[in-house]
């Protein structure tokens, strides 16, 4: 248990397509949450007081906080963080400068991952961002300057976007991490309300174009929609993808943790910020062995490095392979799959084609 989410709930506006957990701040409501957040994280410490090798602030916009919310934010936090930690906070590029930068440096942080979106004008403002281009590339500059590891998120296959002119942009900059995603227009969100649609084709097309652009940048696609230069691969979410463990804390934040057998783990959700503040327990879902190796092998195969199906039956004490092995054949006949010794990886066509090759070797699981 070296990893820890810390939900940061607030956001200066809420862009008309976000469904995440989030709040404008009303009055009073960050001081709570900050005295909330320094019980829920005491006690969980008391339990799970190793010191960590991956701590990461996601929101809502951490870095929204303003600098004593952000010093009382880290003050609330006991654990201590083992040598060569990484530390990453999402932050707005409007929400950044060179003091701001410093206090976070000060703090621990070592890796900002920017909300970049998008380095031109019009798809910002068709986003609802706050910022600009200018102000985007500032930001990246400036971080860059002040020593952080950078990764940008770039949403691609956006009406209006010229989404090789962003790749481009983003490539020639020194940043080590990308993430790239498309837009999800969720049920709810003012972008559904307004009818706004994605075309498919475009998404799966800048994805293509992403792996080329990034590529002769210097970028690995290491998963679905992360790219990162050479030791750049995002730590703390390497975890979530190797179905490992994590502890979680505020609003709405999901921990994975271990149980006790006959289950091999249960998930955990806080409630909404309201309800949090008012320390209502978390939901909780108990995770069986056999539900533990459909997720390993459903969120391994997002990564170039594959799963490792031995080591998934060494965690679950299933026998995995016996009833994997005629699927995976296949599924290896088909161009869709690698594999080496007991690692089962996705080809470039199997990563495109993912959700049906997971559903079979799913199929074959619960046969
Ligand atoms: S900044 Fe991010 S978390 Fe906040 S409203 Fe926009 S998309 Fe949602």
């Amino acid at each position: 248990m070296s990893s820890l989410y810390v939900h940061v709930p607030f956001c200066p506006t809420l862009c008309p397509y976000c469904d995440f957990h989030v709040v404008r701040r009303g009055p009073g409501w960050v001081e709570a949450y900050l005295a909330r957040l320094r019980e829920e994280a005491a006690i969980l410490h008391e339990a799970h007081p190793d010191p960590l090798k991956t701590l990461y602030f996601g929101g809502g916009t951490p870095s929204f906080l303003r600098d004593r919310e952000l010093v009382a934010l880290f003050q609330a936090l006991p654990w201590g963080l083992r040598p060569g930690a990484e530390v990453t906070l999402e932050a707005n590029p409007g929400t950044l400068n060179r003091e701001r930068l410093r206090l976070l440096k000060d703090l621990g942080v070592n890796r900002l991952s920017l909300g970049v979106q998008s380095f031109q004008d019009p798809v910002l403002k068709f986003l609802g961002r706050a910022h600009g281009r200018k102000g985007a590339l500032r930001a990246v500059e400036l971080a860059l300057e002040e020593g952080f590891r950078v990764s940008l998120d770039l949403i691609l296959g956006l009406p209006m976007q010229n989404v090789d002119q962003d790749l481009k942009e983003a490539a020639s900059l020194e940043v080590g991490h990308v993430s790239a995603y498309t837009l999800q227009v969720e049920p709810g969100t003012p972008f559904a309300l307004l009818g706004v649609e994605v075309d498919p084709d475009k998404e799966a097309e800048a994805f293509l174009r992403a792996e080329e652009v990034l590529g002769q940048a210097g970028f690995v696609r290491y998963e679905v929609s992360n790219f990162a230069r050479d030791k750049e691969e995002a730590q703390h979410n390497l975890v979530y993808w190797r179905a490992g463990f994590w502890l979680a804390l505020g609003p709405s934040a999901t921990a994975h943790l271990p149980a006790q057998a006959p289950l091999y783990a249960r998930r955990t959700q806080n409630p909404p910020l309201p309800r949090w503040l008012r320390e209502e327990p978390p939901s909780e879902e108990a995770i069986p062995p056999l539900e533990h190796a459909k997720e390993s092998l459903m969120l391994g195969l997002r990564l170039r490095e594959g799963v490792e199906v031995k080591a998934v039956e060494a965690r679950t004490g299933l026998s995995l392979w016996p009833r994997l092995e005629g699927v995976a054949q296949a599924l290896i006949a088909e161009g869709l799959l690698l594999r080496e010794g007991s690692r089962l990886k996705p080809t470039p066509r199997g990563l495109v084609l993912l959700h049906g090759v997971v559903l079979r070797l799913w199929g074959a699981l619960e046969a």
